[in-house]
């Protein structure tokens, strides 16, 4: 089984958090006029007192090492961490132009379902795609979370200790 084999596991995505998807746009716009990268991660519907079965996008993990520039952010795959387990991805197209590139449809495959927002970042600047880059439907719940300060992200200190290591 490779990293990203193991980083995806298929369940059923219900929505995304309100929050959540505010904090992505908010990132998205912050890192203009770079491409923004992140991983989605979920949180079991019931432990958020939501009676379905299932999976709500809870968390955006934004990777070290993710090299920005305005065309195209890459990932090196290499610093992710292996205990990840996400559902799909979300980046940001600071040209606006909300459709997979070539490049986006072939990492598409792993994970699935995968947020694209756009310049200039307003609340409607954003489609979901398929594993296979179609759009598709991805509700946005309004969901009380536990705690914002578990958005997973690195600090610059994290990746100092890193490198210490
Ligand atoms: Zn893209």
């Amino acid at each position: 089984m490779g990293l990203f084999d193991a980083l995806f596991r298929s369940s059923e995505i219900l929505g995304i958090a309100e929050e959540t998807l505010e904090f992505a746009l908010e990132s998205s716009e912050a890192t203009h006029p770079h491409e923004y990268m992140g991983f989605l991660r979920g949180t079991d519907a019931q432990e958020l007192g939501l009676e379905q079965d299932g999976l709500v996008i809870t968390d955006v993990l934004v990777v070290p090492g993710t090299e920005s520039n305005s065309v195209s952010a890459t990932v090196r795959t290499s610093q992710i961490p292996n205990d990840v387990k996400a559902l799909g991805s979300v980046h940001s197209h600071p040209n606006g132009v909300i459709s997979p590139s070539a490049a986006d449809l072939e990492t598409f495959g792993r994970g699935s379902v995968h947020i694209i927002i756009g310049a200039p970042y307003r609340r409607s600047d954003w489609q979901a795609f398929d594993s296979e880059g179609h759009s598709t439907r991805l509700n946005v719940i309004d969901v009380e979370l536990p705690d914002t300060d578990d958005f997973f992200d690195f600090t610059q200190a994290d990746i100092d200790d890193d490198l210490r290591r």
